[in-house]
Formats: C-alpha cells, sequence, structure tokens
C-alpha cells in the first residue's frame, strides 16, 4: 500500500506525519497493548497460584481506598513487601514533569538521585517523542514505599498504584498490613479475581 493510502490509525503510520491528537491516541493504543501483555503475564501467575490458594479469596488492596500511608513497605511479614507499584498505561499522560518520576519542586528534570521520588531506583523512564515519556516499573527493585503513588495521585492522573503480588504474598490467614491500614483498603477478594486492576 502506498503510505499516503494508509489508514489514519495505521500502526505502519510514519509516527511524525500524525498530528499530536494522532500521537496521542497512538500512544495509548501502544501502552493498552503493552499492558494487555503484562495482565496476560499476571492471569498466569494468579492461574498457577489459584490451585494453591489456601481459600477461596486472597488478601488486595482497593487502590480508590489507599492514601499510601506507608505501611504496605513495613508491616508486610516478608523481608521485601509483597505490596508492589503496578502502572496502568493506558491512564497514564506519559507527562515529561511527571509527580510519580520527579520530587515536587525539582530546578532540573534529570535523573540525579536528588531529583527522583523512587527512593530504590525502581522506576524507569524512556522518551517516546517530544512531549512524551514512558514510565516502567521494575519490580524487583519496589518496595511497596508507595512514594511514587502518592505523587502521581497528587500531580497526576493516578496511573500508579499498589497491590499486592499474588506471585510473592503468602496469603496470611490474618494480613498484617491489613491489620494496621488507616484506611480500611485492604480486604478479601475472590480467587477469581485477584487483582484491583486499573486497566
Ligand atoms: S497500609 Fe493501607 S493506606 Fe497504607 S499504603 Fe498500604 S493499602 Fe495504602
Ligand atoms: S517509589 Fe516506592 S512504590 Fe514507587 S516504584 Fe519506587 S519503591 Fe516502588
Ligand atoms: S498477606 Fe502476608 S505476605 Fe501477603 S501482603 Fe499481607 S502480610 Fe504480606
Amino acid at each position: 500500500m502506498a503510505r499516503n493510502d494508509e489508514p489514519r490509525n495505521s500502526p505502519e503510520r510514519d509516527n511524525s506525519r500524525r498530528t499530536p491528537l494522532e500521537r496521542r491516541r497512538f500512544l495509548r493504543t501502544l501502552g493498552a497493548l503493552l499492558a494487555g501483555g503484562s495482565l496476560l503475564a499476571v492471569a498466569g501467575a494468579a492461574g498457577r497460584r489459584t490451585s494453591a490458594a489456601r481459600g477461596d479469596a486472597y488478601w488486595q488492596i482497593d487502590p480508590g481506598k489507599c492514601t499510601q500511608c506507608g505501611r504496605c513497605e513495613t508491616h508486610c511479614v516478608l523481608p521485601v513487601s509483597a505490596v508492589k507499584c503496578f502502572h496502568a498505561n493506558r491512564v497514564c499522560g506519559y507527562c515529561d514533569l511527571c509527580g510519580g518520576y520527579y520530587r515536587s519542586n525539582v530546578k532540573e528534570l534529570n535523573t540525579a538521585a536528588e531529583n527522583l521520588m523512587c527512593p530504590t531506583g525502581a522506576i524507569a523512564r524512556r522518551y517516546v517523542e517530544e512531549p512524551y515519556f514512558e514510565y516502567t516499573i521494575d519490580e524487583a527493585l519496589c518496595n511497596g514505599c508507595g512514594k511514587c503513588v502518592k505523587g502521581c495521585t497528587s500531580f497526576g492522573n493516578g496511573s500508579l498504584y499498589l497491590q499486592i503480588n499474588r506471585d510473592l504474598c503468602t496469603d496470611c490467614n490474618a494480613c498484617r498490613i491489613a491489620d494496621v491500614c488507616p484506611s480500611d483498603a485492604i480486604s478479601r477478594v475472590p480467587v477469581s479475581h485477584p487483582y484491583n486492576l486499573k486497566e
């Protein structure tokens, strides 16, 4: 097909020839596809654990109730919390000045440690095209502190949020974090729906 005959939303269409609105839609579609892959992986992992579940429900966080108090990092029985930051690509604005990536009042948007919100370096930032940036979480480095989630919720679209990773959680009879959660954000969910995803 000649390039002029390409559909406007074709993935093959030269990205530089898209209007700003088209580029934004394209990025969201790309994000949704990437997120779809992540969700399939999550669903597969959850399915593997379902057979080992003791009851018919798992502990999980309601992102709508969580106030990012910090106790998810400090009160899990595991040495490093089973709570991790999740990223909803479809909700993300691909912002240059990301409230989850940068601390507030930074003087320069660079990767100097003093400018970054995440204390463990778990968030990677990748330039897509002006003025869009993609953010991904390295879950192995995340400790569930929720600092990025608070920043994104306060200044951005709320695309970063906390969830208990079902592959890591030992499904305690009484979740230690639920015991101390100040906003009653952790409750049992059916094994068939082990995550409260924003996608
Ligand atoms: S303890 Fe509750 S409010 Fe605090 S970060 Fe965890 S889920 Fe959110
Ligand atoms: S700021 Fe905290 S919750 Fe966010 S990615 Fe880093 S370690 Fe995880
Ligand atoms: S159920 Fe246990 S292992 Fe899972 S998040 Fe709560 S305290 Fe951590």
